[in-house]
């Protein structure tokens, strides 16, 4: 059991990373959006994905959908469930290529990614009714990015009044025991784009 103090709830790992990254308590919906994923990396070690061989973006794909919460495989890129998530069914659609930038995306990569991104908010408005969204990629360490090395587009249901408390429910377990089930959920609600494909349900 817990106590309450009244201390502002603290992340783990925080201790060692607050200062540098800044962190400040500044009542500001967006920077609260983004914090807790972006604690989770550096609690993880923001250190260690500094090459490819290290980087969780590149190796996904080569894990099995279960293990990787991956829920659906493009041509050019996949769409993947965030393993810190800030909202239950935050999606990540990230290309296979181990590029940093927007920009380095080449066409046919800009458009499946964009394609990628309208179909997980389909997607998730028709398993979770989220009444809206944030979308958005984080460019450089200094604009936020977790995983600064490989591009990520973060796809983020919303719900009205969620940011009252999921920044302090996302620390808990609950939402770490939930994500296989969430990524078979998203994963079953995706359109195949196989011909003659249905769901069997
Ligand atoms: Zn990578």
């Amino acid at each position: 059991m817990q106590e309450t103090t009244g201390a502002v709830p603290e992340y783990p790992g925080d201790d060692g990373v607050t200062d540098d990254f800044g962190l400040a308590g500044v009542p500001d919906a967006f920077q609260r959006l983004w914090t807790p994923h972006r604690m989770a990396y550096i609690k993880g070690g923001q250190h260690q994905f500094k090459n490819v061989d290290d980087c969780p973006f590149c190796v996904a794909p080569e894990r099995e959908d279960d293990d990787s919460l991956i829920v659906y495989r493009g041509r050019t890129s996949y769409v993947v469930l965030n393993l810190f998530p800030y909202n239950p069914g935050h999606l990540l659609v990230c290309p296979y290529r181990h590029i940093p930038d927007y920009t380095d995306l080449t066409v046919e990569e800009t458009a499946e990614f964009a394609e990628l991104t309208q179909t997980a908010m389909r997607v998730l408005r028709k398993v979770a009714n989220p009444t809206g969204f944030n979308l958005g990629m984080n460019q450089g360490v200094t604009g936020g990015a977790g995983i600064a090395g490989h591009l990520h587009q973060h796809v983020v249901p919303r719900w009205g009044g969620d940011g009252n408390f999921f920044p302090i429910i996302a620390q808990t377990k609950a939402i770490t025991q939930t994500l296989g089930e969430v990524r078979q959920q998203v994963a079953e609600a995706w359109p195949q784009t196989t011909a003659g494909a249905t769901d069997a349900e």
